[in-house]
């Protein structure tokens, strides 16, 4: 089970169905966030417990929108370290300069919290295709998650994005379409393929799961 009520347009307040995949709103095409019960997960869920959970992002599931746990696509997402930086620190002037070390995540970076929920839950849905375009480490880490969960994944990258991501992203088991153009070129290709080739839209904030992964870093902090 899970404690998600509906998703909600965060523009314009229109109420989403939760438990099916969904985009954009329907209304004003602005991204939507998931709502959940938070009295529930209060009295359902002592904070005591999680000391107890492993060191990992499923640790705060009740705050996670999957609903069947045999369906979470996980790579070993550990939760990270914060690490002291004081000679950077002293060259910026600044006291106490702390930074969290995403890199241990696996595909090296934060893009891993998104793209673990937003195959999770496109699992979930039984979806089977996904793309997205990106210009950046997106790519290789929706391709590792798409592969880890045995679907199909398409990403389309600006022809200047840095060969090691392109590289990351096809050793990853992605088709990867090298795109004359700019990221929003890429972005445009995506939504015309959706009809054409069945695919599932990943686009950062154009579905709305990635947030929900990418949170659990602030959750990590509190
Ligand atoms: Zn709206």
């Amino acid at each position: 089970m899970s404690f998600v009520t509906h998703l909600e347009c965060a523009n314009c307040g229109k109420q989403f169905t939760a438990g099916q995949p969904h985009n954009l709103c329907t209304d004003c095409q602005r991204p939507l966030w998931v709502r959940y019960d938070l009295d529930a997960v209060k009295s359902a869920f002592p904070r005591e417990r999680l000391a107890k959970r492993p060191a990992d992002l499923w640790r705060y599931r009740e705050l996670l929108p999957y609903a069947d746990p045999a369906n979470v696509v996980s790579l070993g997402e550990t939760m990270t370290p914060i690490l002291s930086t004081p000679r950077l620190g002293a060259e910026l002037g600044l006291g106490n300069l702390l930074f969290k070390d995403e890199s241990r995540l696996p595909t090296g970076s934060f893009k891993a919290r998104g793209m673990a929920l937003a195959i999770t839950m496109a699992n979930e849905f039984g979806i089977r295709r996904v793309a997205c375009p990106t210009a950046g480490n997106a790519g290789g880490a929706m391709a590792a998650y798409a592969s880890r969960a045995g679907m199909e994944s398409y990403v389309f990258m600006p022809d200047d994005t840095p060969v090691i991501n392109m590289k990351e992203t096809h050793l990853a088991g992605a088709t990867v379409v090298r795109v004359n153009g700019l990221i929003n070129d890429c972005g445009r290709l995506v939504g015309e393929g959706r009809e054409l080739m069945g695919w599932f839209d990943l686009s950062t904030l154009k579905e709305p799961y990635r947030i929900e992964g990418k949170k659990t870093m602030g959750l990590e902090l509190a």
